[in-house]
């Protein structure tokens, strides 16, 4: 391979680097070694070696200090950290950490859980061995800064705590598993936190607690090291992507803080908690060189401490301060990450009264060497990249590990230098969290006791659980005021009086009965659940134009339960009580041989109907009456002899049965355990696998197979009744999804366990080849299954496809133009209640968009509706009379003109006598799509996030129930399964399997 030539600018940065250690003033602890204590001359050598330029390492990392007694890396890699063509298994770095806490009293390894396969994850702390013998006192003094209400929020007792306390500063390694270099930077940095004697080193071992996990996603490390390990022993050929991390998710595994639904999110959470950490500092590989985002670009979460915001800067700063002066190129903290969304592992800090930083350096997805020529916007110079990443450059494995080692030790070591102001800060942003509801309100969340998604309910609180956050339940009723409402233009008030005359006036007072949970603002991690709960507004006028995540969460609504935002500080003064085991109440109540269970679209539905597999269930078709009582559309009617595995199932589902002493007379269907087939595309699996998370946690059993798979199964609807198409995600066009990747050169890319690949394939699936796509054999099974009357199920993307291979009758999907609703929470109306694809929801659901595609419907077979371009169809010509008159023709009597009946943008339009003349294509009435739900008017689009020319999507379908030879396909254009964090609209998806067969219930056609 060439090298690079720039003689000229790497001899000056090679004369930057030799003076570095002069760049630090008198009375400065000089970084870079101790001449007293020996080097490994052999380790420090290959170190050398494998750093590609002289300038891509530091003096804090160009040498390793040897030791008598403590293995160095080596002991388990067979050569340094960093070298060429080795990467280590989780299983192996854990050895590594474990010799070293045999080997030296600086070093403890602690079990911090496992992964959904099983995996253990770790944290290492290292610091002085008098830090670890009192490891249990200090943390014992951090909790009290943590939590100031243990001080009596009194700052002179927190300054006494400040001035004894050990910090912990908590670093998390290779979350992203193509991002390969963390472990063994951290295995090094263990090693010289614990032997190093330079001034330096020591100072930070004494003064901080450096807690480690090197490796976060355990499962998908192993399966990235056997994928290395196949490309080494095939060097010429291509190498299969990382088609699976963990279980569920890929890159997203870092977008999970919010909902918490991963293990390995909660198992950091708990660390990072029960220490009381003051920095989470989490390790990335995808910029040149060290990008130090957390000071990224705006806007800024909102919801966080200014004074986070200004610790942001500080450290952010100085690292690139310090590594400048190091002479190291492409180091800066300025970019264009926002860090808006708190869904990544590192904002647990921010929302956690710490510190949160994210670090993205440059990796090679692997230990190769490599020539990286990068993009010219990467490479440019900036008002804050002074010294810039070099165009073209061979870059290792080992120059990554000297950037992020030095990166580290640089952080340490300031952090270290300030830690009185970070731990007074960590104290102060507590102290402020619990002083919210007087200093900045609000003073409390309400979720009421009567919430009729109770299971819903109880998943939210859940969710706050997880996250720390106390919870308490009212003793007896509350009342609190409620804030005026503004009226917002003067000029325009009259206006405004006049239409309001009718409406009753908005009410001052709100009671929330006995019973309310309550999420009180005064305690330390009120921020988090501020945030969570809270609505978010993105400005279409922002400057930052591309969101760097979701703009839009707010969990009350995604959730679809109610939850109160309460300025009024009475809420504070109610008896009430902590609850730390939630649960609801459910069971079977009353005397009866029917049983009617209500639907409130909760999705515990679902698995109670497949947890009573042979329960004859039904569906009501309308409202009716029983017993005294009011029961709606879709409610659940259980049939005599199952009563009590009944009770017993909904009392651990939390489900209220009544008992009906007769069969109500309402019409009803069967509701069906029916057989489901997850599909997948092997382009990418981690959106779906949002959707295997949410099946699997409701115990709902599905097939999961791949597109390929399906191509070579006939007869699919003999095997399976409703098939999922969740989607795709990246490059799921249709093209893409038949095609697969290109077959026509190249290699097969095998997903399967080899000898060098045994952690491959895990609980998910496996193929000799991942390039094939479905293939057009495939759309023809997936044809005939809905022909044969199957239910296809299709989200966004796939919806697309399936509009593409022309099964959706009479519904068209197009991308919108310049709409821009980025991972948003917005507003959707319910069309047809009676559609069991709607049971138990109201008129208004939120729901989560993405830039889903625009459907439209036509009566008439492969035509799209007409698009209102230009002049409206059917307005007056010029002519005489006055805007509303009809035109005349002098010299003859007028005409009535025909009428043209007004349709509106989410319904089917009507046929006019012309198009029905004489025409094959016209979709009998009976065969036309059936709208569910649909987009709300643009003005009341916007719910959470950003929603910029909402006008393009809005009023279309958001949920449509096409029809296709006997069977229906089922398009979603928002998703409704989503992180963990949309489960208010899952039931569209279980109402879809559990109806399956009946999903024509209540269909109303249209009379021509
Ligand atoms: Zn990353």
């Amino acid at each position: 391979m060439n090298r690079p030539r720039w003689p000229k600018l790497t001899l000056l940065i090679v004369a930057c680097s030799l003076f570095a250690p002069l760049a630090w003033a008198d009375g400065e602890t000089q970084p870079g070694r101790d001449l007293k204590q020996a080097v490994d001359e052999a380790y420090t050598a290959r170190m050398k070696k494998y750093t590609t330029e002289p300038f891509f390492t530091s003096p804090l990392v160009n040498y390793l200090p040897a030791s008598k007694n403590v293995p160095t890396p080596e002991a388990v890699l067979g050569d340094v950290a960093g070298a060429p063509g080795i990467l280590p298994y989780a299983k192996d770095v854990y050895k590594y950490m474990r010799l070293l806490e045999k080997a030296s009293p600086r070093v403890k390894v602690f079990s911090i859980g496992t992964t959904e396969e099983g995996r253990e994850m770790i944290a290492v702390a290292v610091s002085s061995e008098e830090n670890l013998k009192k490891l249990e006192e200090n943390r014992a003094r951090l909790a009290k800064l943590g939590d100031p209400r243990t001080l009596e929020l009194n700052d002179a007792e927190a300054d006494k705590i400040v001035a004894q306390a050990v910090p912990v500063y908590y670093i998390t390694g290779t979350i992203h598993s193509t991002e390969t270099g963390a472990p063994t930077a951290l295995m090094e940095l263990a090693y010289r936190l614990a032997v190093d004697d330079s001034a330096y080193v020591k100072e930070i071992r004494d003064g901080v607690v450096t807690l480690i996990t090197p490796v976060v996603e355990v499962d998908g490390r192993d399966r990235m090291v056997d994928i290395y390990k196949w490309h080494l022993a095939h060097p010429k050929e291509f190498y299969p992507p990382l088609v699976y991390w963990g279980k569920y998710v890929a890159h997203d595994n870092n977008r999970d803080a919010m909902g918490v639904t991963l293990k390995l999110t909660e198992n950091v959470m708990n660390t990072y908690v029960h220490w009381n950490a003051q920095v989470l500092h989490d390790l990335h590989e995808s910029v040149p060189y060290l990008y130090d985002n957390t000071i990224g670009d705006g806007p800024y979460n909102a919801w966080i401490d200014p004074i986070l915001a200004d610790e942001w800067q500080m450290i952010g700063a100085r690292n690139v301060a310090d590594m400048t002066k190091f002479g190291m190129p492409g180091v800066f903290a300025h970019g264009d990450f926002d860090t808006w969304s708190p869904g990544y592992l590192m904002f647990i800090a921010a929302l956690h009264n710490g510190i949160s930083r994210l670090y993205e350096t440059f990796g090679n997805g692997g230990a190769d060497t490599l020539e990286r020529t990068l993009e010219p916007e990467e490479y440019a110079r900036t008002w804050y990249k002074q010294n810039p990443p070099l165009p073209r450059v061979l870059w290792s494995q080992r120059d990554n590990n000297n950037y992020e080692e030095t990166g580290l030790l640089v952080s340490l070591h300031y952090f270290n230098e300030n830690k009185r102001t970070f731990l007074k800060n960590f104290y102060l942003k507590a102290k402020r969290s619990v002083e919210k509801p007087s200093t900045e309100g609000p003073a409390a969340y309400v979720l009421p006791p009567d919430e009729k998604r109770a299971t819903l309910q109880l998943e939210l609180l859940r969710v706050m659980q997880k996250q720390h956050v106390e919870i308490s339940r009212t003793k007896s009723a509350v009342t609190v005021a409620l804030p005026v409402k503004k009226e917002k233009k003067a000029s325009k008030a009259t206006e405004k009086k006049e239409a309001k005359k009718d409406e009753k006036p908005e009410p001052t007072s709100k009671t929330f009965p006995a019973g309310s949970y309550v999420i009180r603002m005064d305690q330390p991690y009120s921020r988090i659940a501020d945030a969570l709960l809270d609505h978010q507004y993105w400005s279409p006028e922002d400057p930052q134009k591309t969101p760097y995540d979701d703009t839009g969460w707010t969990f009350g609504e995604l959730y679809g339960v109610e939850v109160a935002r309460v300025t009024d500080a009475k809420i504070l003064q109610a008896a009430m009580e902590r609850v730390t085991e939630l649960r609801v109440p459910g069971g079977l109540k009353g005397e009866g041989n029917v049983f009617a269970i209500e639907n409130h679209a909760e999705p515990a539905l679902a698995s109670l109907r497949y947890r009573l597999k042979n329960a004859d269930m039904q569906a009501a078709e309308e409202a009716f009456e029983a017993g005294g009582r009011k029961f709606a559309t879709g409610t659940i009617l259980v049939k005599a002899g199952d009563g009590a595995q009944l009770d017993a199932a909904s009392k651990e589902l939390g489900l209220q049965v009544i008992a009906l002493n007769a069969a109500p007379s309402v019409k009803s269907h069967p509701l069906r355990a029916a057989r489901i087939l997850l599909m997948h595309s092997w382009l990418g699996t981690q959106t779906e696998g949002w959707w295997r998370l949410a099946l699997d946690n409701l115990q709902i059993p599905y097939d999961y197979a791949s597109t390929q798979t399906i191509a070579g199964t006939p007869g699919l609807r003999e095997k399976y009744d409703v098939i999922l198409f969740p989607p795709v995600g990246w490059g799921g066009s249709l093209n893409n999804i038949v095609d697969g990747l290109p077959t026509g050169w190249g290699n097969p890319l095998p997903w399967q366990n080899t000898p060098e690949t045994p952690n491959l394939v895990g609980p998910n699936d496996a193929t000799a080849d991942i390039r094939p796509g479905l293939g057009w054999d495939g759309v023809a099974k997936l044809q005939q299954f809905v022909s044969d009357g199957g239910v296809l199920l299709t989200v966004m993307d796939t919806s697309q496809f399936a509009a593409g291979i022309g099964i959706t009758t009479g519904v068209s999907s197009s991308r919108a133009e310049k709409m821009k609703i980025v991972g948003s929470v917005v507003g959707t109306r319910l069309v047809d209640g009676v559609s069991p694809i709607a049971y138990g929801y109201s008129e208004k659901v939120a729901a989560y968009c993405d830039n889903g595609p625009v459907f439209s419907l036509s009566s008439i077979a492969g035509s799209r509706r007409r698009r209102k371009l230009g002049p409206e169809l059917g307005a007056r010509p010029t002519g005489r009379g006055t805007k509303d008159d009809p035109d005349f023709a002098v010299g003859r009597l007028g005409m009535e003109t025909p009428e043209e009946p007004e349709t509106e943008v989410w319904e089917n339009p009507n046929i006019t006598d012309e198009q029905r003349y004489n025409n094959s294509r016209l979709i009998p009435p009976a065969m036309r799509a059936r709208v569910v739900l649909r987009y709300a008017d643009a003005k009341d689009l916007l719910i959470s996030g950003l929603v910029e020319g909402g006008g393009e999507i809005a009023q279309h379908p958001a949920v449509v129930d096409a029809l296709y030879g006997k069977g229906h396909v089922v398009m979603f254009s928002i998703n409704p399964m989503w992180r963990g964090e949309t489960q208010g609209t899952y039931s569209l998806v279980l109402n879809t399997v559990m109806n399956f067969d009946s999903l024509n219930a209540g269909r109303k056609n249209d009379e021509k």
